[in-house]
């Protein structure tokens, strides 16, 4: 099955309208495979009107249409600002504002009903890894976690993200990449059939130039989530390039 690298950003709660050059030059780059930028949500607006066409998504949604939920925004709301995605599950929501697998699920199926692309992270603390259950405890937070209508898999991913490995410098070894992504594959199969195959699964954990080649080769790895190099169009360019690089190879075959 053949799936086009997605390559996405992570601003969190960084940049301002001065950081808006950024974006202009990750948009501008002629990238051979897909590209989007999750921005605060201060951002969206003005950054999807800079950048026409390139892909500007949220960073979080709250699954009601409207009401009184200070601070949240809905679903609607990122499509009115212009935002053609959004991260739903990240682990620091998940950890800092007690995020359950039901919520989740819940902020994803708004995010699609919205006709929202969805991002959906999964990951496994440090002493998880250590104890040798990551891969139960993040599938069985996937199948907790997933839409329970059919998804299209144009609209839907997956980001596995080790918490211990997010902006540490710490990265999983590419067998436990490739275990990981193997067991998440399964379990999307499992839910959706055949579509399970489309959908897309991301790594994401101190992605960077250096490294990105390496880890796009992985099997089932269809791309990343970037956090802080995602920032500075210098340092996220080479990630995209890297992910265009073995995209054109594919489609040379
Ligand atoms: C993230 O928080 O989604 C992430 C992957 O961060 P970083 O690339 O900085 O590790």
């Amino acid at each position: 099955m053949k799936r086009t690298k997605l390559v996405a950003g992570n601003w969190k709660m960084n940049g301002t309208s001065g950081d808006l050059g950024e974006v202009a030059a990750i948009a501008a780059a002629d990238a051979v495979c897909d590209v989007a930028l999750s921005l605060p949500a201060t951002l969206i607006d003005r950054a999807a009107r800079a950048v026409p066409g390139f892909a500007i998504g949220g960073q979080d949604v709250h699954p009601a249409a409207k009401g009184a939920h200070t601070g949240c925004v809905s679903a609607a709301m990122l499509v009115d600002a212009g935002a053609s995605l959004t991260i739903v599950g990240h682990s620091e929501r998940r950890e800092a504002q007690g995020e359950s697998d039901a919520d989740v699920r819940a902020k994803a199926e708004a995010a699609l009903a919205a006709g929202l692309g969805v991002i959906l992270c999964v990951g496994e603390s440090q002493s998880v890894r250590e104890a040798g259950t990551a891969v139960m405890t993040v599938s069985a937070q996937l199948d907790a976690s997933l839409p329970q209508a059919s998804v299209d898999a144009a609209l839907f991913a997956v980001a596995y993200e080790p918490i211990w490995a997010i902006g540490t410098g710490k990265v999983p070894t590419t067998d436990d990449i490739a275990e990981m992504h193997g067991a998440l594959r399964a379990r999307l199969v499992a839910a959706f059939g055949e579509a399970g195959q489309a959908v897309r699964i991301l790594y994401g954990g101190s992605v960077k130039g250096s490294n990105a080649a390496e880890i796009f080769a992985v099997a089932d790895v269809d791309g990343a989530l970037v956090g802080g190099a995602s920032l500075i169009a210098a340092d996220f360019l080479p990630i995209v390039a890297a992910a265009g690089s073995i995209e054109k190879a594919s489609r040379d075959r």
